[in-house]
């Protein structure tokens, strides 16, 4: 057996080992698979990193969030020498191609792998040809449907790993911070067989509390005063996208240094943040759960959760990120009892339901891409996504490559899907946010409330949060921030070169009554005068010297009056080139929303120079700017082109209508 204490000190440059290091690599190093539950921050990927050494040939580490992970690669190869590369869908695909070759050749010591790459028939194969004799499986507790986070993505890796096991002298590694009995059960059921090495939940240096609100502006009050009296780094989790913006906006005018991430963000964005934030640029991001393992900050000092989180172990493991270094650190929920309705839509529009089984089969009836499957069955992407997964699982579907795109088509196997997966997930799902919920008004250690929740019997209260020193956060009450909150103009996405980021004046989401009165009067008459000198002074703030052009519109009885209250150059040479054929808000989706507007938008005459206003009523999808702005980058417009629009709505995915 190769020297496992002579690899650390030469390659790592560590004197020892941390607790249960030796062991699993002693035990991998002797032919034992394993599973290794223990918290963040007891370097984890230490143990795969020696065996990588030891064991020689190529290591595949399978972990989703991979987008961030460019920073650790480089201290993989500088550090440690050792040669490692990533393939996910982050990267373009002349960076996965390099990796390919690399890892081709056997020049690699690393590979980090997307879980979605597994679905990919090319990928499989390729991989099946390399010389792995270790695979590490991350944030494990994703394969089992009795875990918190289970993904259809990962479903692939428990029959990967049996392919590779058949093959050659391989071992697997499973790691997750966070699996109760049942799901590590579960995890070892699909592995089998392998060995469990569980350590003690515990973290003694972060010291958790809850704070109770009323309302969203609330919310934000609470935020402001967390980060005055908190001077170290802060990661906020939020729920969703657009909170993660509002949190962002509304803190930076309180004139804190932070910026917001989120996975619809364009991919150089992303990584120009994570390295932003990992150089101390700022000193708080407000995030969507996109941002996980690959936020490698051991000297995060407070992880606050501004939403609910879905259960106990999603919690457990994103406020484990705080306190890597050991130091004292904070866990904060901001707990509003209303959250728990955001996530049971999550919850709800993950569960699929018998119909969607026979549309995703009846559509497949001939071979489609996954986004073909979306418009032509008009679900949620994420149950079309999660069906097809199932689907493929059963042998209802297959999959394969037609020319560079992977198509669906069904086999023809007869009979009905079983389902009962998925009653498990409703069911697990349920219990979880029901316990989150229990710890978020309870009155008991909370530390002591999630070890036992995991399983950990060694658990005692902390003496050091909330409810063990008896602490309540008290808030002053004042009403600028929900001032601030109803006034605030929303974001509208930009999308590539074709559109940059734009406003509107009025959001669905926040349901204000000037969104309500403008969407029920849209199509009477103009707006109110209010509503137009807003946007107005919108419009200035986002181009003063641009033109504007207002989309084509039959529906909107005040579009002559904002065009004329704009007081900017206007340009009038968009129109539909035939109208589309449904309105979007009767779609199901927004792929059918995508389809239903393509190529439909001409330009007369030729468009104005420098930047220009794109003006609609409101925008959904962003479907129709994007064509608006297609058309004109088509007519020759080089310059920058912004939507402005009165208001933003959130179209239902896998149903017509507003959210
Ligand atoms: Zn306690």
């Amino acid at each position: 057996m190769p020297d496992i204490d002579q690899i650390l000190e030469t390659r790592f440059g560590f004197q020892s080992f941390r607790a249960g290091q030796r062991e699993a690599i002693q035990a991998l190093l002797s032919g034992q698979d394993l599973l290794c539950i223990q918290p963040t921050g007891h370097g984890k990927s230490l143990i795969y990193q020696v065996s990588a050494v030891a064991l020689g040939g190529l290591t595949v580490v399978i972990s989703p969030l991979l987008a961030l992970m460019r920073d650790q690669l480089d201290h993989l190869s500088r550090r440690f020498r050792i040669a490692a590369g990533t393939i996910n869908s982050d990267q373009d695909e002349t960076e996965n191609d390099e990796t390919i070759a690399r890892a081709s050749k056997g020049e690699l010591s690393i590979l980090f792998l997307a879980p979605e790459q597994l679905d990919r028939v090319d990928r499989l194969a390729w991989l099946q040809g390399l010389d792995i004799r270790l695979l590490v499986i991350d944030e494990a507790h994703c394969i089992s449907t009795w875990g918190h986070d289970f993904r259809p993505s990962y479903r692939e890796i428990g029959r990967f790993a049996r392919r590779l096991r058949e093959r050659a002298d391989m071992r697997v590694l499973a790691l997750t911070a966070t699996a109760d009995a049942r799901t590590a059960q579960d995890i070892c059921k699909q592995l089998a067989p392998i060995e469990v090495h569980r350590r003690s939940m515990d973290r003694p240096n972060i010291s958790l509390n809850v704070s109770a609100v009323s309302g969203f502006a609330d919310k934000l009050r609470l935020l402001d005063a967390f980060l005055h009296s908190e001077s170290g780094c802060c990661l906020l989790y939020c729920a969703t996208r657009e909170n993660t913006e509002i949190v962002a906006e509304y803190l930076q005018n309180q004139g804190h240094s932070i910026a917001a991430y989120h996975a619809g963000m364009p991919p150089e964005r992303k990584k120009r943040l994570q390295s932003d934030f990992l150089a101390g640029d700022f000193r708080a991001i407000a995030a969507t759960n996109a941002l996980g393992m690959g936020i490698d900050k051991a000297d995060l000092r407070a992880v606050v959760h501004v939403d609910v989180p879905g259960s106990i172990t999603a919690y457990y493991q994103e406020v484990g990120r705080a306190g890597r270094d050991g130091l004292p650190a904070t866990g904060l929920l901001v707990f509003d009892p209303d959250d728990r309705r955001i996530q049971e839509y999550f919850i709800h529009s993950a569960q699929p339901v018998p119909s969607d089984f026979d549309a995703v089969r009846d559509a497949a009836a001939e071979p489609r891409t996954i986004t073909e499957l979306k418009r032509a069955t008009g679900l949620h992407p994420t149950r079309v996504t999660v069906v097809v997964a199932e689907l493929i699982e059963q042998e209802f579907l297959g999959k394969e490559m037609q020319k560079r795109r992977q198509v669906y088509t069904a086999t023809g196997r007869a009979g009905r899907a079983d389902l009962s997966r998925y009653q498990n997930q409703h069911t697990v799902r349920t219990q979880g946010l029901d316990a989150m919920l229990a710890y978020a008004r309870g009155t008991d250690c909370l530390m002591h409330t999630l070890r036992e929740h995991l399983g950990d019997q060694e658990s005692t209260p902390c003496g050091h949060c909330g409810p063990c020193r008896g602490e309540v956060l008290e808030l002053e009450s004042d009403g600028a921030a929900d001032d601030w909150l109803a006034n605030r103009p929303v974001v509208v996405p930009g999308y590539l070169k074709l559109l940059a980021e734009g406003r509107a004046l009025f959001d669905s989401g926040r349901r204000s009554g000037s969104f309500v009165d403008f969407m029920r009067h849209r199509s009477a008459g103009p707006p109110r005068p209010e509503t137009l000198r807003a946007l107005a002074a919108l419009a200035k703030k986002l181009g003063p010297d641009y033109t504007v052009v207002p989309l084509p519109s039959s529906t909107w009885g005040g579009r002559a009056a904002a065009i004329a209250a704009l007081g900017l150059p206007i340009w009038t040479g968009l129109r539909w080139r035939t109208a589309p054929d449904a309105r979007q808000g009767t779609l199901l989706n927004n792929d059918q929303r995508r389809a239903n507007v393509r190529g439909l938008l001409a330009v007369d005459g030729t468009p104005p120079e420098g930047g220009i206003l794109l003006l609609d009523d409101y925008t959904g999808s962003g479907a129709t700017l994007r064509e608006a702005a297609r058309a004109l980058k088509k007519a020759g417009h080089e310059g920058k082109r912004v939507p402005i629009t009165v208001a933003r709505v959130r179209w239902r995915l896998g149903r017509p209508g507003i959210v």
